[in-house]
């Protein structure tokens, strides 16, 4: 956690703090990494929200190796087994995502297709860390949900190589798709108990 002081943002902290989310500052995806493995113990069970963020720091194969359980849907090979993975990652004492933009007011936007990762974030797992690039940093909450439906939907398609209107488009055009990718849009405003998420903000453009 050796962020340089011009990339911290001072008001978006006071502005989490607010609303009882803690936020630390990293350099890069390495510290982040690093912070992981310190702070929780190989005891522990963790879920995994599907994120190119996370994939990057290769998070999941450093906690298999050490012997933590984890729950991470891309580990199941059929409908079947991702589907338990994804119940199973819902009471995990540790539950690691990113998120699709924040807003300088300390809201946090995220879309999701089937629910799971914005389920796990808001209720179940004890604690929740969110890896947010300084890219999804947006001024506005309007912008943040701008971000999530206009640029992170229509990317987040393409990885899952499915073909809703926006991947042709570059943008949302509010579709009803049976291939919509954002079935669920989450804002979360605030925590009701101290200390649950820390959204931890890297200095590196990654992820969408
Ligand atoms: S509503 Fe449709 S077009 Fe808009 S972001 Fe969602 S999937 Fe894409």
């Amino acid at each position: 956690m050796r962020a340089n002081k011009s990339f911290i943002n001072k008001e978006l902290e006071s502005n989490f703090k607010n609303r009882k989310i803690i936020v630390k500052w990293f350099d890069n995806l390495q510290e982040v990494k690093s912070y992981f493995l310190s702070q929780i113990p190989t005891e522990a069970t963790i879920g995994i929200g599907n994120s190119q963020t996370l994939k990057l720091m290769k998070l999941v194969e450093a906690f298999l190796d050490r012997g933590n359980t984890v729950y991470d849907k891309t580990l199941g090979s059929t409908l079947e087994e991702i589907k338990a993975l994804k119940r199973k990652a819902l009471l995990t004492d540790y539950y690691i995502s990113s998120a699709n933009a924040i807003s300088e007011d300390g809201r946090i936007v995220n879309i999701d297709h089937s629910g799971n990762r914005v389920a796990a974030i808001t209720y179940g797992p004890e604690k929740v860390f969110l890896v947010i690039s300084k890219n999804k940093i947006t001024a506005t909450y309007d912008e943040a949900l701008n971000r999530a439906r206009n640029i992170a939907a229509p990317l987040n398609a393409k990885r899952a190589k499915m073909s809703p209107p926006c991947v042709e488009a570059g943008k949302c055009v509010d579709c009803i798709s049976p291939e919509r990718v954002c079935n669920i849009i989450s804002t979360i405003e605030g925590q009701y108990i101290e200390g649950r998420l820390t959204v931890l903000i890297v200095d590196e453009e990654v992820g969408f």
